[in-house]
């Protein structure tokens, strides 16, 4: 099912190959959101960037790119970083919202957030060799029902170093799931992805009742969690999953 309207939150690693694939797939509108530059560091894995856009804004760039390759597209950048303030309107303007974050507050806002607005939400990470993503639907399994907790101790990308090639792989994969709502109520797949063999997996997620986002009862709420830049979630062992 194709959305008419996709949001792309992070015009990296991830959101740079999503947005050709999503523009490929036919989708007719797109808008893209980061309140980054360009720096020299990323040319080699956010393939819309070029050398000349170091210094401009990533969603500038992006947009420019889009705009010359699919004529008839409609992309609007957006150079903001989303909020608890602003993510429900963002979210309730758009059928799909692709998290291409690298911050892992920014990651619980979007699920709390799709699970408020009833937007679908595609999570996706990629850290050393190993890249995630799963569609998150409204009425769950959430972010939250994958890690519980947003985690403190992960390494930076700096520190842990993000294969190009990789990011581009969970990016073409995180636009394909846009188009894919999930077959059953409650039951997500989480995509694995392994760089050094090239081993996939699917991991059965299943919707906590006790979740305090999604869960039965729960009330989710969006607040602005502590978000150092470049960190993404390392475990690819899900809080509870079923095999
Ligand atoms: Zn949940």
């Amino acid at each position: 099912m194709l959305p008419a309207s996709v949001a792309i939150v992070g015009l990296g690693g991830l959101g740079c190959p999503a947005s050709l694939a999503l523009a490929r797939l036919g989708v007719r509108a797109l808008t893209l959101v980061d309140p980054d530059v360009v720096d020299v560091t990323n040319l080699h894995r956010q393939p819309w960037h070029h050398p000349a856009d170091v210094g401009r804004p990533k969603v500038e760039s992006a947009a420019e790119k889009l705009r010359r390759q699919f004529p008839d597209l409609r992309v609007e950048a957006r150079q903001a970083r989303v909020t608890a303030g602003s993510v429900e309107a963002l979210f309730r303007a758009h059928d799909v919202v692709l998290d291409a974050t690298d911050g892992v507050g920014t990651k619980f806002l979007l699920s709390d957030a799709g699970v408020i607005t009833g937007t679908p939400v595609v999570y996706a990470g990629v850290l050393r060799f190993e890249g995630l993503a799963m569609r998150l639907e409204p009425r769950g399994p959430c972010l939250r029902c994958l890690f519980e907790t947003p985690p403190t101790d992960v390494p930076t990308c700096a520190e842990a170093g993000v294969l190009g090639a990789m990011a581009g792989l969970v990016g073409g994969l995180q636009a394909t799931l846009a188009t894919r709502p999930n077959a059953q109520p409650g039951l997500g797949l989480l995509h694995v992805v392994d760089g050094r063999d090239l081993s996939f997996r699917v991991v059965k997620v299943r919707r906590r009742g006790d979740c305090v986002a999604c869960g039965e009862g729960a009330k989710a709420v969006l607040r602005d969690e502590d978000d150092p830049s470049c960190r993404v979630p390392p475990s690819t062992s899900p809080a509870r999953s079923a095999p």
